[in-house]
């Protein structure tokens, strides 16, 4: 834009450069033209006087001739003013027109301004032009000598006088006046006359040529008139360069915005990249969707997840393609718990299915999505693919559970020594009743009642046996728990049965209350009576130094607010406070030949039938172990 400006200042330059030497060339031509002109017309009067001095040398009466001459010459071509004749010392003869008086009081001789001309005609014996002098009342004036001679002797002077006003009125043409002051000045550069239109205030270039004849130093000048073009070109000019800055200053403010704007964009393209960056890096999925449960976003994370593309998800309408098929119905009713506003703050989990038909589990973080106007426009939400987890909980599940299994397997053995020596009591009660039988027999006389009663015990015993067989053969057993209603207060009867040779061995005392409401649940008998089993052998292991009296173990059975309690309660030392802290750790124990898996097992089988096991010191001293299960609805 500046190097345009600088082009256009140099144009208007050399524009105008252009313009003034086409003006002075002009003006050159033209004050040319006008000498030339003024020379011509003056040569030519010339020209006239010479042919008239000889009609005058041949004549008798030169005064009358010449008075007839010059007045037809003066009347047919405007080349003289006056027409003088002088005699031989420079005396005026005659003149035409007449004189009027202005030369009355004239000098003749050195004074005269003619003088000079007069004699270096006479001398010469050609034409000679004075230099110009004024004469009061017309002008300043210049003349033509032109010598008149007869038979070789001068006899006088014919002389033309031109008024330098009246040459320049008459030479100098309108147009020439209309664009230049023609003025005639003299050696001195003293105007003698002029002719112009306009009053000159401040004058524009000028020329002059030297005037031949009359020479002398005179010169035709001409200046040209400073005209009113110069001001609308200047205007124009000015227009111009304001135009040309306005320009410039408006894109000096174009460029300042241009680079404001560059830079927002450019700061705008930075977040936008650290926002990608992270958006890219995230592992978590991120999904938007709006208030009528549109897919809006979806970050790249989310579609590595699920295995759709970004362009497959944008605008999905529920069912999403992601829905398992197998929990579609659940997937709806967590859809539209989010769409309420109803999703829970810490998160839920729900199975998703890739696009290559595997399923994995989602933990998902719903909140609202607020614009910038502060009005919610949807829903945003955090996916986690925790399937990983779940299947680390699945195998620690399993894991637990086999370890359940071990530890039934090594209750199993604890349980099958316990068993030997209960299956003990019912084979010597059955020896001993078939060799009273025997011994009944052998006598001659018998009452067959005696015999029946005793057989009756017998098979009683036997009975018990098989039931002791069945026990470890269903514990041992590889299944499941087998959850089947049954009577709490029938659970700690049948334990009671297995515990009392054992507690016969030791020297405990067993006491049983029931409790009358006979609560019922839903459990597996067998783990159950497992349970109450190691409460009771534990009871009964840590009374092994309390005094004999004192060795009682308490088993009940009570029932309040829909929670069924058994308790087991014994006079040993109590827990310790350091052995409290790990009584439920798997393989802890205290005990020389234990395992410490039993009360690991028994709370595991607990809470398997969603009931809850602790201990508390008992009021007698000693602990008691209780455990409370949900009772049954009737
Ligand atoms: P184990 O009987 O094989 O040692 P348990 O898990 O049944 O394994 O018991 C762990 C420990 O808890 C025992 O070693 C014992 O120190 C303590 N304990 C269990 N029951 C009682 C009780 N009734 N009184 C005192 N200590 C007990």
């Amino acid at each position: 834009m500046a190097l345009a400006v600088l082009l256009l200042g140099v144009l208007l330059w050399l524009l105008h450069r252009n313009e003034l030497e086409e003006a002075r060339l002009a003006l050159i031509k033209d004050i040319l033209w006008v000498e030339q002109n003024i020379h011509f017309h003056l040569d030519s009067g010339e020209e006239k006087l010479t042919q008239l001095v000889a009609e005058l040398a041949r004549g008798d009466q030169p005064v009358e001739t010449f008075e007839v001459q010059a007045r037809g010459l003066i009347a047919t071509s405007g080349d003289f003013d006056r027409i003088l004749l002088r005699d031989a010392e420079g005396g005026l003869a005659a003149a035409v027109p007449p004189s009027v008086g202005d030369r009355s009081g004239e000098v003749v001789g050195e004074a005269a301004p003619w003088w000079s001309a007069f004699t270096l005609a006479k001398s010469i014996g050609r034409a000679a032009w004075s230099a110009p002098f004024a004469i009061p009342g017309r002008g300043q004036v210049f003349e033509v000598h032109v010598p008149i001679f007869r038979d070789h002797r001068f006899v006088g002077m014919l002389v033309g006088e031109v008024a330098v006003d009246s040459l320049l009125a008459q030479q100098v043409p309108w147009w020439v006046a209309e664009k230049y002051k023609v003025e005639i000045i003299d050696a001195n550069g003293t105007t003698l006359g002029a002719k112009t239109n306009v009053q000159l205030a401040e004058p524009g270039p000028s020329h002059q040529v030297r005037l031949e004849p009359p020479g002398q130093g005179v010169a035709v000048v001409a200046t040209v008139y400073a005209t009113e073009t110069n001001l609308a070109r200047n205007l124009l000019a000015a227009a111009i360069f304001a135009l040309a800055i306005l320009a410039v200053s408006s894109l000096w403010t174009m460029r300042r915005h241009a680079r404001r704007r560059f830079a927002a964009e450019q700061a705008l393209r930075t977040e936008h990249a650290f926002r990608k960056a992270m958006e890219d890096l995230l592992t978590v999925g991120m999904r938007a969707r709006d208030l009528t449960g549109r897919i809006t976003y979806v970050n790249p994370a989310f579609c590595r997840m699920v295995g759709w593309s970004e362009e497959e998800l944008v605008g999905c309408m529920p069912p999403m393609p992601y829905w398992s098929p197998d929990a579609m119905d659940s997937t709806m009713e967590w859809h539209k718990r989010v769409m309420a506003g109803d999703a829970p703050p810490d998160g839920f989990e729900i199975q998703f299915r890739r696009r290559n038909g595997e399923t994995f589990w989602a933990l998902i973080y719903e909140a609202p999505l607020i614009d910038a106007n502060g009005r919610q426009s949807g829903w945003m939400a955090s996916v986690l693919d925790v399937t990983e987890r779940k299947s680390a909980e699945e195998l620690e599940r399993w894991q637990q559970e086999k370890l359940q299994r071990t530890g039934r397997l090594i209750t199993m053995g604890e349980m099958a020594s316990t068993l030997a020596h209960e299956l003990n009591q019912p084979l010597s009660a059955i020896a001993s009743y078939n060799t009273g039988c025997l011994n009944r027999l052998a006598l001659p006389e018998f009452d067959p009642a005696d015999l029946r009663t005793a057989l009756t015990k017998l098979g009683v015993q036997a009975q018990r046996a098989g039931q002791i067989i069945r026990r470890v053969h269903d514990f041992v057993r590889k299944s499941e728990p087998q959850l089947k209603p049954c009577t709490l207060n029938g659970v700690v009867e049948d334990t009671v049965g297995f515990m009392e040779f054992d507690a016969k061995s030791r020297g405990v005392q067993l006491k049983v209350s029931l409790s009358p409401a006979n609560p019922a649940v839903t459990a597996d008998r067998i783990l159950l009576e497992q349970v109450v089993l190691n409460l009771a052998r534990n009871g009964a292991e840590a009374m092994a130094h309390t005094p004999a009296r004192q060795r009682k173990l308490s088993i009940g059975v009570t029932c309040q607010d829909g929670q069924a309690v058994v308790s087991v309660a014994d006079h040993g030392p109590g827990i310790a406070p350091d052995v409290a802290a790990n009584l439920f750790q798997p393989f802890f124990t205290t005990k020389e030949e234990g395992m410490g898996m039993g009360l690991n097992i028994c709370r595991s089988i607990i809470e398997y039938h969603q009931g809850r096991l602790w201990f508390e010191p008992n009021e007698g001293g000693g602990a008691v172990f209780r455990f409370s299960l949900p009772t049954r609805s009737p």
